[in-house]
């Protein structure tokens, strides 16, 4: 059956620019773009969706779904700096989730994602009591909501020795047996190079396939930097480059700390997208990307949300200068991310255009002041300013409308959801 939505303003910030525009799918491909009124067809159903804005679903650059059943909690210790942040906050959440935790958690976070617009999630997986298989579970949560994932285990140091291969091993497996999915993908996960050694990193280039990128944190804070350089290395990137771990595809995230080679090496790899977390990093105040030196980036939460809009407005907020490009943010939050969607779920054709997949988002925004492609995003930051949806369709199946999940028991699954976060915080608390 066909599925036409409309009438509303239908634009992927790029080269589809309709008022009064709708969209038709058929078999979970975009059939027919264009006004309205020329696409109605009686064999077609119909979501009504009166005048509001119809925009390809959105991306979540980097995500940790591990960490949706974190709000409320405190850590449990001081967090006067980024390391004490990690030490007594996400490392003990995360070596408190079991099978049921990670699962549950990840529903969570990809029910958030889907009432917020988002289609595709990077997701960064840490649960260090768990290993073998916890990417099975987040896997089943992306199964049950329909949401389009690249998933990693990020392998550290600070599990230990003994759990190094487990580590490895999760990534390879899962992104061995996901190859040909049709909306699931692997990519290898690390944590960061300050808890990454020599040896480790050794032992990852042997287990690398050549085609296998990595997804890694780069640049967070100082102290992964000063690692890097106490170790001889020009910098984060050059480290890495170094060990040949950014031959394929890779995120880097954050890339606030970096040196004026890692700057340079970011310029001349082409496939390395840096992902920019504005609303994590304002909250660990640990500075922020250099929008001057990094022009090719894209936006991830970091965990913080699944909202990609409201993180846009952040990125625009807290980061405002003199030399302030709207047009370089533009491109930032439309054409860089088709890029990078492009290279990791390749497609028939761009966003919005005949045969590509029909991954949309419908935002509750019904633009009322003038809107042209020049000033989309001023409707997105100071118009819309959360990306809360009305409607949410991935691979052409309505995941998301009007409040409701038609493919899930919402009710069953939030008792689900509360009975694994009341779990995981006595697991989380009995650390102390
Ligand atoms: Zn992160």
């Amino acid at each position: 059956m066909k599925l036409l939505i409309g009438p509303g303003w239908v634009t992927n910030g790029t080269d589809v620019f309709i008022e009064n525009g709708g969209i038709v799918i058929d078999n979970g491909r975009i059939e027919a773009v264009g006004r309205f009124e020329d696409l109605r067809d009686p064999h077609a159903d119909w979501i009504p969706t009166h005048g509001r804005l119809i925009l390809p679903g959105f991306l979540v650059a980097h995500h940790h779904l591990y960490s949706a059943l974190a709000p409320g909690i405190s850590p449990l210790g001081p967090t006067p700096n980024f390391r004490k942040i990690l030490e007594n906050l996400w490392w003990p959440l995360d070596r408190a989730l079991d099978a049921e935790t990670v699962y549950a958690s990840a529903l969570h976070g990809l029910m958030d994602a889907l009432r917020h617009g988002v289609t595709l999630v990077f997701d960064h997986h840490a649960s260090m009591g768990f290993i073998r298989g916890s990417l099975q579970q987040v896997a089943r949560a992306f199964e049950e909501t329909g949401v389009r994932g690249l998933l990693a285990f990020e392998v550290s140091d600070r599990a230990g020795a003994a759990t190094l291969e487990d580590q490895i091993r999760e990534n390879l497996d899962f992104w061995e047996r996901h190859r040909n999915h049709p909306r699931l993908r692997g990519i290898f996960g690390l944590h960061a190079n300050f808890t990454l050694s020599e040896d480790t990193l050794r032992r990852i280039r042997e287990a690398l396939p050549p085609d296998l990128g990595i997804h890694i944190h780069c640049g967070e804070d100082r102290e992964d930097l000063d690692y890097a350089l106490r170790l001889g290395y020009q910098g984060l990137v050059d480290r890495l480059h170094r060990f040949g771990l950014l031959g394929a595809p890779s995120l880097l995230a954050h890339c606030i700390h970096l040196t004026d080679r890692d700057y340079e090496l970011l310029g001349t790899l082409d496939t390395t997208w840096v992902v920019s977390n504005p609303e994590s990093n304002a909250n660990n105040q640990v500075g922020r990307m250099d929008r001057r030196r990094i022009r090719t980036y894209l936006l991830g939460t970091d965990g913080m949300s699944g909202d990609m809009v409201a993180t846009l407005r952040s990125h625009y907020l807290l980061g405002r200068g003199k030399d302030e490009d709207f047009a370089e943010m533009h491109r930032a939050f439309f054409e860089h991310r088709y890029a990078a969607q492009q290279v990791f779920f390749p497609d028939a054709a761009p966003p919005f255009h005949p045969g590509s997949r029909a991954d949309i988002a419908v935002l509750e925004y019904q633009p009322v002041t003038p809107l042209r492609p020049d000033n989309l995003l001023g409707h997105l930051i100071f118009g819309a300013r959360t990306a809360r949806a009305f409607l949410t369709i991935v691979d052409g199946q309505v995941r998301y409308h009007a409040g409701e999940f038609p493919h899930l028991n919402a009710d069953e699954a939030r008792e689900r959801i509360r009975a694994a976060a009341r779990k995981l915080w006595e697991r989380y608390y009995g650390q102390t």
